[in-house]
Order: C-alpha cells, then structure tokens, then sequence
C-alpha cells in the first residue's frame, strides 16, 4: 500500500525509539567533523547526552552562516575518499552552501524520493519527465534517483526551451512532469501560442511542483490549466534536496519522513518550540545522512506541524503549505508584507495572469508599493473603463489582505520578463 509499509505507519513510540537511536549515531559522526567536535568538546555534548527526542533541545543550533563560515570541508564527517558527490547552492551572497554524500547517502535519498513519488500515486507506469535544471541544483539528479528507483520511464528533460517540453510530452506520452509552479504559467502559454491545449493534446495526469513558494489557489489554477492534480514537494539543498516533505493523494499538508529528518518548529525570537499546531520556523536534523550531519539547521521556512493522522493512513506528521520563509519578508510603512499576501489577493480577482512584480521604492521619505500584474488577452482588449474597475479591484482586494493602499498598474499579457529560475517577484529600490 506504501512504498516502506512498515517505516510509514510506525506508531509513535517505536518511531521516536527508531529516531533515539538514529540521532545518537547522527551526533556520533557529526563529532568526526571539525565544526561539530570543537562545538559538543567545549559544551560537554556527546551522544550519550540524548535519550529521548526531547533531549534534542539540549543541543545547539546550526544556521547558514555556519555552514558559511566552515565552507568547505568543516561539516564533513567522513574522509574525502568516501565522497560519491556534492551538491551547492548558487551562493549570490558569499560562500555558497555546500552538501558532500557518500554512497549510502545517495542511495538513501533515492529512496526518500521514490517514497515521495510513491506517495502522491505516481507508479512504475508513469512516464516521468523532469523539467529541472541537471547539475548543482538538487533538483534534477535529485528527482532522476528517485524516478528510477521507483521504475517510471525517465525524461531526464532538463529546464527551459518550452517548445521542446511540449513535444517530449507529445512524442513520448509524458503523464507527470515536475517543474517549478511559476515555469508551469509559462508553459501554459507557449501550449496556446501552438494552438495547444494540454488537456486534450498530452496524457499528462499529475505534477510534482515544489522549489519555491506558492499558495493554494496558484496550485488549483495549474490544475485547471493541464487537467491535472498537482502535488506539493518540499526540500532544501541542506537537507538533501527534494523528498524532505511531500504531498499525499489528499493534499492536505506534507508529509515529513520523520525516520530520516527530525523536525521542530520554533518562535525565530526566543527560540523555544512553539505549541503544537503554532507557526514558527521549521529546524531540521538529519537523521540518516553519513557524510555531513546536520543538527538542529534553522530553515528559515514558516510552517506549522500538523499531528492530526491523516486519511492515507500514514503516521507520519505533515507539515502545511511553505508560504514564506522568514526572510523573504519585506516592510512596508511599517507592515509586514510577504509576496505570497500579493499573490494571493491578485488570484482572487478573475481577469488576471499568475505573473505579477512588486516594486518597492521611496518618494520622498514614504515608502511605495507597486505592484505590476499581468492581465489577460480578453481583458486587455477590452474598453478602458473595464480595465479601470480591474485595476480597482486589485487594489481593493490587496488593501483587503495587507491593511494599506497601494499601487496596481495593469500591463498586456507577457510584458513582465519570465525566469526559467525560480520568480523574482519584489525589486527593492529603497535603499540605492
Ligand atoms: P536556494 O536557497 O538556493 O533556493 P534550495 O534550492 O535548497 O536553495 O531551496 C530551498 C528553499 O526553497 C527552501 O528552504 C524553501 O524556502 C524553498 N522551497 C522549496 N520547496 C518549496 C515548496 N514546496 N514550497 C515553498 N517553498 C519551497
Ligand atoms: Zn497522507
């Protein structure tokens, strides 16, 4: 019924006994790194100093900058000859962050994975196309691991070059297809400029979206769009990559592979946990990583721990939908402001695309928001009293979520640039 029957409906007791014992080994060869010894040797840490999950909080955290500042052998647990592979970040500010694996590390992410796909109904007759960059970024072998473990037909497409996507999906029968959500809007559109529409002219059934932050009604415009369910996958480079916390067949939450990852959910102020079913900032240990354990990494992601079982059966917890992460706030006349509040309250209003900008800057002393959004091709040919009440029903849809007023200005279909990277949705130009 599942991928690990056993491992994914663990009652509680034996997965914390299973997690005592992982841990114990995660902090045994964590101290064989040079972080970790000079770290747990000073504070008088061991494995010995942790008998239950509880005891986690005994131990320190570990940020980015950590990592950073170690870059780039000081996490490493291993010798360099046991190294299979390494995976890193772009690293736009400073060192970038870097993952060494052996081989059990490899081979056991391909497992995580193939339990991932495995999870959102994805079976060994699926043909599996990965539209993904190949290389640094973890998401392409990532998934490539994965889809072959559980036995799909791989498409090992890479990104970009939609045209292309389009005919490997009509060439080769594609039924799933994992892509970043805001590439999937793009994709939509070169199907139209071929006079495609992919609910009749592919096979496609499911898509994994995941890598960057997107909210529910984006999700069910891309369902709309392809005729497809499409299931949310969470990861980071730190923590492997992909097949952290995946999507079931419900779409209710994410399930986190609690055997492999330890999860805590803590107020990023005082750095307590935070009471069960509260928001705070997801931390994560390895728990069956050989090369580079990692203990307690601060994500920076916002999240909630559901504990409720779900209805697939599956004992191990979910987390909800990423909205944001910690730091991709911005303020604005001293409002918090996630780009994730805009997205949401421009999808509310019918007539508009999924492509929107925030610019921010400051006129005399105030801070500005603008937000530019695209329009449709119907609603754009339209009289230009229609499009002003469009304009006005953003504002006041935005005003509805955020409490302020600001800028919209509609522009044509296909006028704001497109990445084939994740989106880059808010131009800060305050502070130049
Ligand atoms: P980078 O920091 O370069 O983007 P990663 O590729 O490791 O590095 O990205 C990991 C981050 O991407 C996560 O910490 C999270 O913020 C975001 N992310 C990944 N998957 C999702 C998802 N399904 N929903 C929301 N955010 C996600
Ligand atoms: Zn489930």
């Amino acid at each position: 019924m599942y991928w690990e029957n056993e491992l994914e409906t663990l009652n509680r007791i034996d997965l914390e006994k299973l997690q005592v014992k992982r841990l114990k080994q995660t902090i045994q060869s964590a101290m064989n790194s040079q972080y970790y010894k000079d770290l747990y040797r000073q504070l008088g840490l061991s494995a010995d100093s942790v008998n239950s999950v509880g005891d986690l909080q005994k131990l320190p955290f570990t940020n980015k900058q950590n990592l950073r500042d170690n870059f780039p052998y000081g996490f490493l647990g291993l010798p360099q000859r046991d190294l299979i592979r390494l995976h890193s970040t772009s690293g736009t500010t400073g060192n970038p962050t870097v993952i060494f694996h052996n081989r059990h590390d490899i081979d056991s992410w391909a497992n995580l994975m193939a339990r991932s796909l495995y999870c959102a109904g994805i079976r060994d007759t699926d043909v599996f196309q990965n539209i993904c960059g190949y290389g640094l970024f973890t998401g392409g072998l990532g998934f490539q691991y994965g889809i072959e473990r559980l036995g799909c037909l791989s498409i090992p497409a890479g990104a970009g070059n939609s045209p292309r996507q389009i005919k490997l999906m009509r060439d080769y029968g594609t039924t799933v297809a994992h892509a970043i959500p805001s590439y999937l809007s793009r994709l939509y559109e070169v199907f139209q400029e071929e006079g495609l529409d992919p609910r009749k002219d592919t096979k496609l059934r499911t898509f994994v979206i995941g890598a960057e932050p997107h909210t529910e009604e984006q999700r069910r415009r891309i369902e709309e769009m392809f005729g497809v369910k499409a299931y949310n996958s969470f990861g980071l480079t730190e923590m492997n990559g992909p097949g952290v916390a995946f999507e079931c067949t419900f779409q209710n939450g994410l399930h986190i592979w609690e055997d492999s990852y330890l999860v805590e959910i803590i107020n990023p102020d005082t750095l307590e946990p935070v009471a069960d079913g509260e928001i705070g900032e997801l931390v994560m240990t390895t728990l069956d990583r050989q090369a580079m354990p990692l203990i307690r990494y601060r994500t920076r992601d916002v999240t909630t721990l559901v504990s409720e079982q779900c209805a697939c059966g599956r004992t191990l917890r979910r987390i909800r939908r990423i909205g944001r992460r910690s730091d991709d706030m911005f303020i604005i006349r001293g409002v918090n402001v996630f780009p994730s509040q805009v997205e949401t309250a421009l999808l509310r209003v019918e007539g508009t695309l999924p492509h929107y900008q925030i610019i921010l800057t400051r006129e005399v002393g105030l801070d500005q928001m603008e937000v530019q959004v695209e329009v449709t091709p119907e609603v754009f040919s339209d009289e230009i009293r229609k499009l002003e009440t469009l304009q006005q029903q953003l504002g006041a849809s935005i005003e509805n979520v955020l409490g302020i007023r600001v800028k919209v200005t509609l522009v044509g279909p296909r006028s704001l640039a497109r990445s084939e990277g994740k989106a880059k949705r808010v131009t800060d130009l305050r502070n130049v």
